[in-house]
């Protein structure tokens, strides 16, 4: 007889892993299916865990070659970079966390956790294929596909050429190229690109588009843009690449330019243009299940075009963050135990580019807030007047709050600062409860710390609106 469950999760990263252990917590039989070598997903093999130990080792040798700064004169020739020790350290790190989420999930007795693959054969019906050991089919009452995203493939000859890396790829390198090429300037190829840069490789980001995280604070982008610039990276905007060709010791990155044809040499390139919902072999084809542009549709509760499948994470395409799969699919574990939950709302989202300075953002910008009818008004704070910003050597930045003109309520917060990832929470806050400049003002900030950043940009908009007459 076939084995049974209630909810099948396949894929076991920071979108399935929480709704399983969820719904095993209220007592739903559960399997887990993951695919990978352990559990994580993305964010702890390919993703946020890998790159952000990297900008960890890329933040201490700069702070070293800017320890002068600092009245501390070190003997800079000494310093080197032992990159295999970085690599085993990130994989001691990976290890250790897959392996406690592994005995996490085994706490519950309701739970199973299968490595191997899982291939849908019907709306209820599935066929995992675990690494060892026989092909299991099972049947269940509901399923949750979080099988998250990948690398888009870059759309141009000489894409698979053995030089060129994908953002997993990258993440095994095993030297520091020296000419370092990046294609596509979103969150991901501007992190590696300043980390790659920070570690001693020539880095030029190459960027199709106007200019560099399309959808984040114009201004704020701007600035950052200038700040890659000053750090020594050759920033292209408007410049499609068109082809990678081969060459000696290395690669040419052949693109246009306003009309014309340039290129640039490269001993790695890194293809960061985007990703995309991995659905492939997931037999979605055995069932009703749709897959539109950005990945599979899913209505306001998560639930697919078939009914009893939802969909949480990466596989249903923008925004692809871990904090948003795992919001997600903690909603909608609570929906399946039939408790009324509030599903995640993207105007309520926050994120953060582990740039330097940091970027980081909740809610909506200016652009998104006036494009959706609202009338709003931006508080200003400038990080050069600030204490703890000056005291960091990184006074160089800007905060953004939107807010609506009628009842001051904030919409969006937008950083750029160094330690600007950290204000995030505050700024999640603020919006998703709709709180106006004067909570803000009349809550005490401690000093010196960036979170005064707040307090003084919402003192300044209330004087000025105040001697304005609103
Ligand atoms: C370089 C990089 C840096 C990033 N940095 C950040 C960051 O700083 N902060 C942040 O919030 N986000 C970051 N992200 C994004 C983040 O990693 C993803 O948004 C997140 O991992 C999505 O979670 P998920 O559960 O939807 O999918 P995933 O984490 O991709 O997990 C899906 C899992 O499903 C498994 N799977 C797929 N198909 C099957 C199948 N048929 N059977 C069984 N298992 C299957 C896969 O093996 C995978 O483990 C980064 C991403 C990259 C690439």
């Amino acid at each position: 007889m076939d084995a049974y469950y209630d909810v099948l999760v396949i894929g076991g990263g920071p979108g399935g892993t929480p709704a399983a252990m969820a719904l095993a917590q209220a007592g739903k039989k559960v399997l887990l299916v993951e695919a990978g070598a352990g559990l994580g997903g993305t964010c702890l093999f390919e993703g946020c865990i890998p790159s952000k130990i990297f900008h960890e080792t890329a933040r201490r040798l700069r702070d070293i070659n800017q320890a002068g700064t600092f009245g501390i004169q070190l003997p800079t020739e000494l310093v080197h970079l032992d990159w295999h020790h970085v690599q085993a350290r990130k994989r001691e790190i990976l290890q250790r966390r897959s392996g406690a989420a592994i005995k996490k999930v085994a706490q519950f007795k309701t739970l199973e956790l299968l490595f191997g693959r899982a291939q849908l054969q019907g709306p209820r019906q599935a066929e995992i294929t675990p690494f060892d050991g026989e092909t299991i089919t099972l049947r269940f009452e509901q399923c949750i596909l979080a099988t998250g995203s990948k690398p888009n493939r870059l759309p141009v000859p000489g894409a698979d050429l053995p030089r060129v890396y994908s953002s997993d790829s990258i993440l095994d390198i095993n030297c520091i190229p020296e000419y370092l090429t990046v294609i596509g300037a979103g969150p991901i190829g501007v992190e590696l690109a300043q980390i790659f840069h920070t570690l001693g490789a020539n880095v030029t980001l190459m960027e199709r588009g106007p200019r560099i995280l399309g959808g984040v604070d114009e201004e704020l982008a701007r600035m950052l843009e200038q700040h890659l610039i000053a750090q020594g990276i050759t920033l292209h905007v408007n410049c499609p690449v068109r082809n990678i060709c081969h060459t000696g010791n290395g690669v040419f990155v052949q693109y246009d330019i306003g009309g014309d044809c340039d290129q640039v040499f490269a001993t790695a390139v890194l293809a960061a243009a985007g990703r995309h919902a991995r659905v492939d072999g997931l037999g979605l084809e055995h069932t009703a299940v749709k897959v539109g542009h950005y990945g599979i549709e899913v209505d306001e509760t998560l639930q697919t075009t078939e009914p009893g499948l939802y969909a949480v994470g990466d596989v249903t395409g923008q925004p692809m963050f871990a904090h948003w799969a795992t919001a997600q699919g903690l909603a909608l574990a609570r929906h399946l135990l039939g408790q009324p939950a509030p599903f995640p709302q993207a105007a309520h989202n926050s994120a953060a580019i582990f740039s330097v300075p940091e970027l980081a953002m909740a809610g909506l910008t200016e652009e998104q807030a006036m494009a959706a009818g609202m009338d709003v008004a931006v508080a200003h704070y400038d990080f050069s007047q600030d204490a703890r910003a000056q005291i960091g050597g990184h006074a160089n930045g800007l905060l953004k709050i939107v807010y609506n003109k009628s009842d001051r309520k904030v919409v969006g917060v937008h950083v750029l600062v160094d330690g600007a990832a950290d204000l995030m929470g505050e700024a999640a806050l603020l919006v998703r409860l709709g709180l106006p400049l004067e909570a803000i003002a009349g809550t005490i900030h401690p000093h010196p710390t960036l979170t005064e950043s707040f307090v003084q940009a919402a003192r300044m908009a209330l004087a000025a609106n105040m001697s304005a007459g609103h």
